[in-house]
């Protein structure tokens, strides 16, 4: 079986969000963006917003999100007009082509930052443009100590359908080292709020090997979550990219390549395990997983809408400063500074930055490693959407992944082993095109 031989958590990215990588997405293809929202839409495809609210009460040392912790009231005022103009925007573009929208994110930052009068200025004015009474989900991210019992319900009233809880970790001296905002008490607190009120979904986020982590803590944070018995549970590995408080603070040892101390981070092995682990007690208590990152207590009901429609080619506006989106097969993204984005909107422009028309060898690429992730391929939707045998286009790399334990192939299905999910973000650049394997991916 081949491994990588770096198992030390070094600095830079691990998680595959999109193809092709980032670092080629280019200003000089935002004309293409423009002329991909100035048709209309592909036939059968679903749409989507995204909104980003880049508020945060601290920074958190590992994160690397485009996010404000030094903003005031009338900050927030002139954000929510940017974003509202940015919206009416969008709603008046052929790309549009009288959808409704399927699904509706609230990320960030920290959507849950604003305040309940502030949310139903901000839901009921995009709702002018673009209603989602009809949408399959309407997911909001939280950060449990900014919620309260009545900002739940308000945002229960305003249509929100599944709430994610940023909880990471129970740990209170492991959450404050690593920079988080909130502490235990706040996780229970907001997790008994919501389930009084009777979200559709509740999910909770947790990061294997936060500063700190151990055997025990890990143990006891899963034992947690399953006594709170959440609807989902999304583990990430943690990664250690540039930019980011941890990057600067933490010691560095090796010259050429460096890595940062295993005494401070846990090794990739080990947080493999802890992954490992988490699924396996998961398991047991009733759940399924649903991706590499995450498992669901009942499969039909416990839909992740904004992922799986990314993940099969919907359109989706990503509104908000350095958002990304995906519009008539070219990917784009929003400038990244706050002035920037807040002048371009009072122009009346689109704040697009860059963007990447891609073709449809890389639509495929792209559908198909991402859909990997959830730890099978239906060789049948390949055939019928893009007239390509995957089996057959990727057989090397198929049987690769097969040698080595990571995948299984089942009358016409590829499915990942439980190494595969542990290890699917090192799986995919080897489906990448040749320029793009080399290439960075930020
Ligand atoms: S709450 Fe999320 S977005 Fe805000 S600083 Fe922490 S990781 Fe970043």
């Amino acid at each position: 079986m081949t491994r990588v031989a770096d198992e030390k958590t070094g600095l830079g990215n691990y998680f595959v969000a999109n193809y092709p990588p980032f670092s080629c997405w280019k200003r000089e293809y935002v004309r293409d963006a423009l002329a991909a929202l100035h048709k209309p839409p592909a036939q059968g495809t679903p749409l989507g917003l995204y909104l980003h609210i880049p508020f945060c009460r601290k920074r958190c040392k590992f994160c690397y999100f485009r996010v404000y912790t030094d903003k005031n009231a009338r900050d927030v005022e002139t954000y929510q007009r940017a974003l509202l103009k940015e919206v009416e925007l969008y709603s008046q573009l052929p790309i549009v082509g009288g959808r409704p929208l399927t699904y509706v994110y609230f990320g960030g930052g920290t959507p849950s930052y604003l305040s309940a009068s502030q949310l139903r200025s901000l839901m009921e004015g995009l709702q002018r443009y673009f209603s989602w009474t009809g949408a399959e989900e309407v997911t909001f991210e939280c950060e449990p100590g900014t919620l309260q019992e009545h900002k739940l319900a308000t945002l229960k009233e305003l249509g929100v359908t599944r709430l994610s809880l940023g909880i990471e970790n129970f740990d209170d001296a492991i959450l404050e080292t690593n920079g988080r905002a909130h502490l235990s008490a706040e996780i229970f607190r907001a997790y008994d709020w919501a389930r009084k009120l009777g979200f559709d979904q509740i999910n909770i986020d947790l990061i294997a090997g936060m500063l700190g982590e151990n055997w025990d803590n890990w143990k006891s944070c899963i034992q947690k979550t399953i006594e709170l018995s959440p609807d989902s549970v999304t583990i990430y590995q943690m990664e250690l990219p540039f930019n980011t408080v941890f990057s600067k603070e933490l010691k560095m040892v090796g010259d050429s390549e460096p890595v940062v101390s295993p005494d401070l981070i846990a090794d990739w092995p080990t947080k493999r395990a802890w992954v490992h682990y988490a699924f396996d007690q998961l398991l047991d208590a009733g759940y399924e997983i649903s991706s590499a990152y995450t498992l669901v207590k009942d499969r039909q009901r416990c839909r992740f809408v904004y992922r799986d429609s990314l993940w099969h080619g919907a359109d989706m506006f990503g509104t908000g400063v350095a958002s990304f989106g995906h519009v008539n097969g070219v990917h784009v993204q929003n400038v990244d500074t706050w002035d920037n984005y807040i002048a371009m909107l009072e122009r009346g422009e689109l704040p697009l930055n860059r963007a990447l028309p891609i073709s449809a060898e890389q639509r495929l690429i792209r559908e198909m490693i991402l859909q990997l992730k959830t730890g099978r391929l239906d060789k049948q939707y390949f055939q019928a959407k893009f007239g390509v045998d995957i089996a057959e286009r990727f057989r090397d790399e198929f049987a690769e992944l097969q040698t080595d334990g990571y995948a299984v192939s089942h009358n016409g299905t590829i499915e990942l082993t439980r190494e595969g999910y542990l290890y699917v973000d090192r799986l995919l650049p080897r489906f990448f095109e040749p320029e793009f394997r080399v290439a960075r991916y930020t």
